[in-house]
């Protein structure tokens, strides 16, 4: 156990003394990718194209903010922007625009890096590369996926590590996706993190967690990312992040979707091709990795490890979910920043090499994937640990001792660093649905929830609209025993309990109402937006609480009579009432109130859409 741990100290050591520019690790294929570049491209002025190219590499200082602090330090706000901005100016394979104003009016920046220089990703796909996006800063305080790519692009285009990428694939490139975040830049940022120096701040200049706002979309800086991926649509998407939670040996981990909630081909290419491939690519690095490490309870090195499903609120669960494998890259907080960066670096590249060497059944997947869900009729949701399904991993931890504090009376685990050990550890790898939907052929959204009809279109779904006002029998929800989490969500007052029965109703539905049909790519994600019952539903954040409130009231002198008089004239109401009443644990029997509630829901004076979902589903 000690030696396994010596091992990986002794590997960590080696990490930080490689060279950014990668001149000890790829000295045997860039210089040959280079090459094919320069032959291709520039023929006709080749000579005088690479006296120009060597002039300005001489003239045009790349070194990032990154190398030159010694691998401490990472951009500010500004210095991002100048970067990319010069990277832009620098190559003709790169490309910078602006998808995007923040709350504060600044600029979310993009950056295409294609071979040919093409910027259309109609173009792009017809000259034979893969659309890989990779994006950074959701949470500027996580800056590694930053520094991977600036590094990334300028090797590549300037030193020719790895130009040969460039062949299969492009790339979009998201430096900051919050950047009234990053221009919040502080040493204070991260209480548990091991630098950069200064860093940016976790939400945006609304207060919100972006990464939580893909179902929503009520930030500016999601909205920018959606309507990108709309008009791209990638085919592999990296979100770059930094975790907490407890200390251990590895500097990154990963999260995939491969809990049979998303497409059966996407989840097979990423838990059979990828991650075995991966595991072995990276150990080749002299990286080792695993998935993302949850102890629950959180933090706690004695407990076991849960995998876990992601709700599309979340980034790589909202692609999966639009049928572009996501790859959530996690790099831990205590490694030197130097380190995490690197491993991100390595991750990407890595991915694209499994790629490259499996393009034909890659591609076939993407294609299938989006053919099968346009006979989608059945959806798996809520996936929930399988508690009896578990293995014991070797895991790459260190030394810890749980210590008194005299200042709290608490326990804490005290991790010692320099005593690195493999132990066995319990991991719930597999998950089982809550329930499996029916997906309806058709949902109907009326026209007075224009904010929810707005975000279904924003996420790219075809819809039509109603000419005129229509009366329609269809399905929909209705719901009881309704709770609302004890705090503000993200600003929302967010539902944590309904319990559902499908019904039928009567519906009329106003001129301009959305009809959107399930028989499109993605039908997964407008299921989630749609569907009350899945994790991070638009149900679920508030968008329809307004049918969870009472808005008329019975005054108790005048339903008391009622009552008498309604269970008088219908014997199976009273049978009714008997049950209800006689399922009340004693002690806790319903109030006067309750019970005259009781009466008032079954009255004909109720109002009819109080608790019922008003989106309709046509089976
Ligand atoms: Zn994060």
């Amino acid at each position: 156990m000690i030696f396994e741990g010596a091992k990986i100290r002794k590997i960590g050591l080696q990490l930080r003394k490689k060279d950014c520019n990668e001149k000890n690790l790829h000295k045997n294929v860039t210089f040959v990718g280079l090459k094919l570049v320069i032959m291709k491209k520039c023929f006709p002025f080749l000579m005088a194209l690479i006296l120009l190219a060597s002039c300005n590499n001489k003239e045009i200082d790349l070194t990032t903010t990154f190398e030159k602090s010694n691998y401490l330090e990472t951009d500010s706000y500004d210095g991002t922007i100048a970067y990319a901005k010069l990277l832009a100016k620098q190559f003709k394979e790169v490309h910078y625009q602006n998808i995007g104003t923040t709350a504060m009016g600044r600029d979310i920046p993009l950056l295409i890096i294609d071979e040919n220089g093409y910027t259309q990703p109609k173009r792009i796909r017809k000259s034979g590369k893969n659309i890989i996006f990779v994006q950074s800063c959701i949470h500027p305080g996580e800056p590694n996926g930053k520094d991977a790519m600036f590094l990334l692009i300028r090797n590549m285009l300037k030193d020719g590590y790895n130009a040969d990428l460039l062949k299969d694939f492009s790339f979009i490139f998201i430096p900051v996706l919050s950047p009234d975040g990053l221009a919040n830049f502080s040493p204070y940022n991260r209480i548990n993190q091991n630098g950069p120096k200064q860093m940016g701040w976790r939400v945006n200049a609304q207060g919100l967690n972006l990464n939580r706002d893909f179902t929503k979309l009520e930030t500016p800086e999601i909205r920018a990312f959606t309507s990108l991926f709309n008009q791209w649509e990638p085919d592999l998407f990296f979100d770059t992040h930094a975790t907490d939670g407890a200390d251990y040996q590895y500097v990154t981990t990963y999260s995939i979707e491969n809990f049979g909630n998303y497409d059966e081909g996407i989840t097979r290419w990423l838990s059979e091709v990828w991650e075995p491939k991966i595991k072995v690519a990276m150990l080749k690095q002299n990286i080792p990795i695993t998935r993302y490490i949850e102890f629950q309870p959180w933090g706690d090195p004695t407990a076991s490890l849960y995998d876990e499903s992601f709700s599309a609120m979340f980034s790589q669960a909202y692609t999966t979910a639009r049928n572009c494998p996501g790859i959530l890259l996690e790099t831990h907080m205590l490694k030197p920043y130097k380190d995490r960066v690197l491993s991100t670096y390595h991750m990407i590249v890595e991915t694209l090499r499994i790629i490259h060497g499996d393009k034909e059944n890659f591609n076939n997947t993407l294609v299938q994937a989006k053919k099968n869900d346009l006979k989608l009729k059945k959806l798996p949701i809520n996936m929930q640990p399988e508690l009896n399904d578990t293995i014991w991993e070797d895991f790459l931890g260190y030394h810890f001792d749980a210590v008194h504090s005299d200042i709290t009376g608490g326990w804490y685990y005290a991790y010692d660093t320099t005593f690195p050990e493999t132990r066995k550890v319990r991991r719930v790898f597999s998950t089982r649905p809550e329930k499996t939907l029916s997906i309806p052929k058709e949902y109907i959204i009326p026209a007075q929830y224009g904010e929810v009809i707005d975000i279904v279109k924003a996420h790219g779904f075809e819809m039509n609209l109603l000419k005129s006002e229509k009366t329609l029998q269809v399905n929909t929800y209705r719901f009881s025993n309704v709770e609302f989490m004890s705090k503000p969500s993200e600003g929302h007052s967010c539902v944590v309990y309904a319990d559902t029965e499908e019904i039928t109703k009567e519906i009329t539905f106003p001129k301009g109402s959305a009809v959107v049909k399930t028989s499109q790519n993605g039908v997964r994600l407008l299921s989630n937006l749609l569907e009350p019952e899945m994790q991070g539903s638009l149900f679920e954040w508030g968008f329809f609480n307004n049918v969870l409130q009472r808005v008329e009231y019975f005054e108790i002198y005048k339903m008391e009579p009622m009552a008498k008089t309604m269970l008088a004239a219908d014997p199976f109401l009273e049978e009714q009432f008997k049950q209800w009443k006689a399922s009340f644990p004693k002690g806790e029997e319903p109030s006067q109130y309750a019970i005259l509630s009781w009466f008032y829901e079954r009255s004909p004076y109720c109002d009819k859409n109080y608790l019922v979902y008003p989106v309709g589903l046509v089976r």
